[in-house]
């Protein structure tokens, strides 16, 4: 079976950092897709593990090859997911975890129709700012671009499968693990264990 690809978006603030974190120390059997990034890379990052940081240069050569499944300017920089690791993964049957902008989720959902698209949203527009001045990672400028890029990212809601309200993080945690465990037990995704119970299909394969 192949595995099943969740697409975990929503504006910068909304927490989705802290919740990938607590989801795969706790979940066994999905691995998060880390992204190529132009970004700087912040104080507590580690390359390799929270992104792989890349110059311009670097990126825009892997656009060149083809090495993404999506790429998005984000916030001023760029971002992109790796198409090579992704797919080999998901065709080896392991489910993954992605965390993207809202853009780049939409792009995503043109190609893999049939996958899991969350959306993490804060709880009101003004926590959401709160949450960025707290962080104290951007400059001044960013800080405005990611605020007004909020507002789009917001109005884009209806178009994922699931909303967490991102209040309080272990409820946001617990609630993105049952949408992973329930989408694991869909009887459409299961079809190899249904089959050997068709006790009662004709020669030509047809229901009796
Ligand atoms: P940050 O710089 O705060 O780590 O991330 C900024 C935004 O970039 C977040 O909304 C995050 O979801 C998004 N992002 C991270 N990796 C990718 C990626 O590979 N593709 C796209 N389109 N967005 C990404």
């Amino acid at each position: 079976m192949r595995g099943i690809l969740f697409v975990m978006s929503g504006p910068s603030g909304a927490g989705k950092t802290t919740i990938v974190k607590a989801v795969m120390s706790e979940l066994e059997g999905i691995e998060f897709s880390v992204s190529y990034t132009t970004r700087p890379k912040r104080e507590d990052e580690v390359d390799g593990v929270d992104y792989f940081f890349v110059d311009e240069k670097t990126f825009k050569s892997l656009i060149k090859k083809g090495e993404f499944l999506e790429w998005a300017e984000v916030h001023g920089h760029l971002y992109g997911t790796s198409m090579n690791f992704v797919e080999s993964r998901l065709n080896d049957g392991i489910n993954m975890l992605l965390d993207v902008d809202v853009k780049g989720a939409l792009n995503i959902k043109k190609i893999f129709k049939d996958d899991v698209f969350i959306f993490v949203a804060p709880p009101s527009f003004k926590e959401l700012k709160d949450r960025l001045i707290k962080r104290h990672t951007e400059d001044p400028n960013n800080f405005e671009k990611r605020i007004e890029d909020a507002k789009f990212e917001l109005s884009q809601i209806s178009k994922f499968d699931y909303l967490i309200v991102n209040r309080d993080i272990s409820t946001a945690v617990k609630q993105i693990e049952s949408i992973i465990i329930s989408e694991q037990l869909r009887v459409s995704r299961l079809a190899e264990f249904v089959g050997k119970y068709n006790f009662y299909k004709s020669k030509d394969g047809a229901d009796l």
